[in-house]
Order: C-alpha cells, then structure tokens, then sequence
C-alpha cells in the first residue's frame, strides 16, 4: 500500500480562507481581533516563525502589535509589556515567542499572560481547563493535528493512538485532547518517551501514530502496522550539501520507506507545520468573538 499524503498546505488554506470570512463579519460588527506578539532576542529560527506569524495575520486581517525586544531586556521590562498587552482592549491574544533568553524567567512570563488573552494555550489555568474537559484555548500544534486527523477523515473515536513524545507543548496536551469525551477526542492513547521499554512494540499495534519526538527516523517502517495513519510533528535539520542553505528539513519519520505501508501521512515540510499558524489564528479570532460577547 502507498500512502495518501495529508496536504496539511491545503488543509490549513481551506482553513485560513474560512476565518477570513469570519474576520470580514466581525469587522461589519466594528471588532479587529489583536495579537500582541513579543520576541526577544534575535534567534533567527524565532524570528523566521515570528515573521510568519505576523505575515499570517495581515492575511486574514488581524491587528498584530509587534514587540521585538532586546535580549538583554530585564524581566520587569518584559514584564512591562505583557501587562501593557493584558490591558490594551484591541488586544485578544499574546503570543510569546520561545524560548526566553536564559536570563529571563520563562514560567513567570507565561503565568502573567491573562489566561482570556493565552492564545498558545500554556497558561495553567487553560491546561488545566483542558484537561477536565472545559471550554479552553487548546495549544496550536496539538490542535493542529487532531483537525488534519478530522478533516482527512481519520476516525479518531476509539482509535489506539501511540504518540511518540510527552512535552508540554506537543505531547502531554495532546494526549489530552484525544481522551477527551469529546468530539475531538474518545481515542484510547499511549504516551512514549526515552524510558519507554520497548517503542516498536506499542507503535506496531497503532491505528494512529503520532511521531513528536525532534529526532530524525524514530519512526521507521518495521515499527507500524500495515494501513496505520502517520503524522509526523518532527522538525529536524539535517545537513545536506545540495542545498543552498547547508541543510534541508525532515520529521522524525522514515518518510520514503513509512509512506510504503501506511494509509495516511503528513509529509515534512508540508504536513503539521502550517496548521500550527493556523490554530493560532483560530485562537485569536475566537478570543475576539469572545470579548465582543459573540460568543457563549
Ligand atoms: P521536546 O521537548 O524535545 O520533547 C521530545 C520528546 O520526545 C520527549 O518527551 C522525549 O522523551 C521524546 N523522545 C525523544 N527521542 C525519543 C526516542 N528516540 N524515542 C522515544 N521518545 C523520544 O520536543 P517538542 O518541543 O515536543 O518537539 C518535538 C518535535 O516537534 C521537534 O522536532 C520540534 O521541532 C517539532 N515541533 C514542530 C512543530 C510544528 O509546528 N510543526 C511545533 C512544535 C514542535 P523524554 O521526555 O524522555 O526526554
């Protein structure tokens, strides 16, 4: 069996072109959704997803307030502008571009963010609304995948899920929102780390594998089952001398060989990528909707 691939581009512009609209009918009601948008530093990969960010917006019409600060900026400043950002009224949503410099206290910064406001979902009081299964900003990337998973049709409820990773932004949350009793969810979910025992012998049984583990061929074809989806979250830069930049980017999944015998595959780039940007946008428009008492 070869492989349909996900176009997570397609998926994603389907997406984008729907909040669009929903932007132009919000601004008839005289309501802009914000972003407030904070990078530090001048990491170039921060930067290049930042940039994106923001291009992402003026796309489909949202306000972006651009806040790009000095690595060497003290905590009190930077926490200056999260409360400047917590009280501007044209605001519904920050983002907080990490990782912080060392120097800065990342959980204090992400605890300041006003959960109405927490459009990345990693405020402990929206984990903890998703996690008992209330109404909450669910995290970009995790979201992402379950509505690839949805809008290519992949039956979710019931499914034996395997993810491969527990982080607090990938893994751990999207645990979460799979065993949800919940239209996005009611799959029965295993979570795999570097101390799982024996990883080929839980993906191998997996109608859904999920790969978010940052290392390249994690995932390998002996390793899933004749027919399984694949998504792969991975984003891993491998040196390759034919491209003008030195390296070229792949998942955590033997794509080529993976493909041969799954049913479904999200490719990298292409695949999970865009639909992080796009949830992002999905959690700004919706905090508008909210604020403007559009929403229950
Ligand atoms: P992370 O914080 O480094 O976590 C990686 C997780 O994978 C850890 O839980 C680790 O286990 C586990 N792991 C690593 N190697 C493993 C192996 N060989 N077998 C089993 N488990 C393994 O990474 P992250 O932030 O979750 O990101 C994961 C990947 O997704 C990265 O490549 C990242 O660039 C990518 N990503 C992509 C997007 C996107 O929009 N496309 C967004 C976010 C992240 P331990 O806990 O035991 O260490």
């Amino acid at each position: 069996m070869t492989a349909k691939i996900i176009d997570g581009k397609q998926i994603a512009a389907d997406m984008r072109a729907k909040l669009r609209a929903d932007v132009a009918a919000l601004a008839k009601k005289g309501v802009v959704p914000g972003l407030g948008v904070i990078l530090v530093g001048d990491d170039p990969a921060s930067k290049s997803y930042v940039t994106a960010k923001q291009k992402a917006c003026e796309e489909i019409g949202i306000y972006s307030d651009d806040n790009r600060l000095s690595a060497s900026i003290s905590q009190k400043e930077l926490m200056s502008h999260i409360n400047r950002l917590n009280k501007d009224p044209r605001i519904h949503g920050i983002l907080t571009q990490l990782p912080l410099p060392d120097t800065i206290d990342e959980l204090e910064v992400l605890m300041a963010i006003d959960p109405a406001k927490d459009v990345d979902g990693f405020h402990p009081i929206n984990v903890g609304k998703m996690v008992t299964g209330q109404k909450a900003f669910l995290p970009c990337t995790p979201h992402g995948v379950v509505q690839l998973l949805i809008k290519s049709g992949v039956k979710i409820e019931g499914a034996d899920v395997v993810i491969v990773g527990r982080s607090n932004i990938v893994g751990k949350p999207l645990a979460n929102i799979l065993i949800q009793k919940s239209p996005l969810g009611n799959a029965t979910v295993t979570v795999c780390h570097t101390r799982t025992r024996n990883l080929a012998e839980h993906t191998k049984r997996a109608d859904i594998v999920i790969a978010a583990a940052g290392c390249p061929n994690t995932i390998t074809a002996d390793m899933i089952k004749d027919g399984a989806v694949v998504i792969d979250v991975g984003v891993n830069r491998v040196e390759d001398s034919t491209k003008k930049a030195g390296y070229r980017l792949v998942g955590d999944v033997d794509f080529e060989n993976v493909k041969e015998k799954a049913s479904l595959i999200t490719p990298v780039p292409g695949g999970v990528g865009p639909m992080t940007i796009t949830m992002l946008l999905y959690n700004a428009v919706e905090s508008a909707k909210h604020a403007a008492g559009l929403l229950k």
